[in-house]
């Protein structure tokens, strides 16, 4: 156990929060490191977690800890008086389960002071020349999701290069549930899972554990406290040093709403309403970079614009699904990539609206392609193109319109798809936006194709018969946007 009085040491926080980040300096006098581990790693080495404690106050502070092992109860936990700090010190606990006399567990741990205190925990992992590792913010008790509340964790990821783990504390001292789901890009569950927790139990395992597709490069989760309160949140992990190295770890508070998180079209879930079902969609209201847009061709600025370049398989399996407010087509990591300038993106999935969300000149389109893609960083792309009805139909189309997923939940499945038949290529319109579906999360980098590809009249009527009705009285888009200054831009010539 040392002393350093030196507050810049402090807290290595690292927040990666891409939708929204979230930067917050976190203090109390109750406090717990949701992820504590000492034991043998691959490289022989041993992992261990240290433990540093500030004073940020006046007073000195006296702190004890506990030891909470992971996946069971901790009623009555094994204990550790670590002493007093002083005001502007931090207390650093180098190897703190060896202090509290374990060799080997894991688990978290929890910090009691008689003051405010800001706590972060580091499990490293320390080579020949390497030290590996994940930092964990403690997280102030009255930070955790009490029983009626929803919390969202964005930044999601599953594929060669990352994992994610999700962690759950009991934070109240006794019985908690919580249901657990994954949710894809445009929100629909894929994956879940409830946890019952016992007093003090803390969880951390791969979101593997929630079901949902093998492979992902984005994906959120969405939190509901059912029962007691809980200390909730997740870490992606970079796979590639083959020991976990921490990119990014984050909570956030509930919105103490306990309300429905479901949104449609209609009947008090409707896209005007949408900004009122819940904090986390508030942008849906309140945003100024919104989408979907009405597009002035005479207004668009000329401009040089770096190409549209697609790198798309050409036989690519395509897994289709009605997810209640679209049919949705995934496309596997891998498939398909788009390059703008220096950024490089990754196709996710297409999916369908009826009729089109975005206007030109005034006009709609029976249905409009939405193809979602994403940069390693997060930031979304979207390629937007209409679709007009026309005898030939679209070769490549037919396969998915013949046997639409009719109801919400009905999945199909598409083998050797030609991605590339999805663009129309020529000119394009670009422009700042949002997704336009809850959250209505900003900064997409919208670029939606003037020239419309074509499905038969057939196709068009199966598609529109799924999306309407009392649920889609105006089928499943929302309205256009107020472009709020925002400026439309085309290729040059
Ligand atoms: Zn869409």
């Amino acid at each position: 156990m040392r002393l350093l009085s030196s507050l810049f040491i402090v807290l290595c926080l690292v927040f990666l929060g891409f939708l929204q980040p979230a930067l917050a300096v976190n203090i109390g006098s109750e406090v717990v490191v949701p992820a504590a581990r000492r034991g043998m790693g691959k490289n022989g080495a041993i992992w261990h977690t240290a433990v540093d404690i500030l004073n940020p106050g006046h007073d000195d502070v006296h702190v004890t800890l506990d030891w909470l092992v992971r996946d069971q109860a901790n009623p009555n936990p094994l204990s550790l008086d670590a002493g007093s700090i002083a005001p502007g010190e931090t207390m650093v606990l180098d190897d703190v389960l060896l202090d509290f006399g374990i060799e080997a567990g894991a688990g978290a741990i929890r910090v009691h002071a008689d003051g405010d205190v800001m706590v972060n925990g580091a499990v490293l992992n320390t080579g020949d020349d390497l030290e590996y590792g994940q930092s964990f913010e403690g997280i102030p008790v009255g930070s955790a999701i009490a029983a009626g509340s929803t919390t969202h964790v964005v930044g999601l990821a599953r594929n060669d290069d990352y994992r994610t783990n999700v962690y759950l504390v009991e934070a109240a001292g006794h019985d908690a549930t919580a249901t657990v789901e994954l949710l894809d890009m445009l929100g629909a569950v894929v994956g879940t899972k409830v946890y019952e927790l016992g007093a003090n139990e803390p969880v951390l395992e791969d979101v593997a554990a929630l079901g949902g597709p093998d492979v992902f490069a984005y994906a959120a989760l969405q939190i509901f406290v059912d029962e007691g309160s809980v200390i909730v949140g997740a870490s992606r992990i970079n796979e590639g040093s083959g020991d976990p190295l921490t990119l990014a770890s984050w909570w956030q508070c509930g919105d103490g709403g306990g309300h429905d998180a479901h949104w449609g079209y209609c009947c008090g879930m409707s896209p005007a309403e949408w900004g009122y079902l819940g904090e986390e969609n508030a942008l849906c209201k309140d945003g100024f970079a919104q989408s979907p847009i009405d597009i002035s061709s005479c207004g668009a600025v000329a401009a040089e614009l770096p190409e549209l370049t697609f790198a798309y398989g050409a036989g690519v399996d395509l897994d289709t699904s009605n997810n209640g407010h679209a049919v949705v087509a995934s496309v596997a990591s891998g498939d398909g990539t788009l390059t703008i300038g220096d950024d490089q993106y990754e196709l996710l999935q297409f999916h369908f609206h009826t009729g089109s969300e975005t206007f030109l000149d005034g006009q709609d389109f029976p249905i409009e392609m939405h193809m979602v893609h994403v940069d390693g960083e997060g930031n979304l792309a979207v390629v937007g193109v209409f679709f007009e009805i026309g005898e030939g139909g679209h070769s490549e189309l037919a396969d998915i319109f013949s046997a639409l997923p009719a109801h919400a939940g009905d999945v199909g499945h598409v083998e050797g798809f030609d991605l590339n038949s999805l663009i129309p290529g020529g000119r394009t319109y670009r422009f700042t936006g949002s997704l336009t579906t809850p959250p209505c999360s900003e900064g997409v980098a919208w670029n939606v194709y003037a020239t419309p590809l074509q499905l038969t009249q057939e196709e068009v009527d199966a598609f529109i018969h799924i999306f309407s009705g009392e649920e889609f009285p105006d089928g499943n888009r929302r309205p256009v946007q107020p472009l709020n200054g925002r400026v439309v831009q085309t290729e040059a010539n």
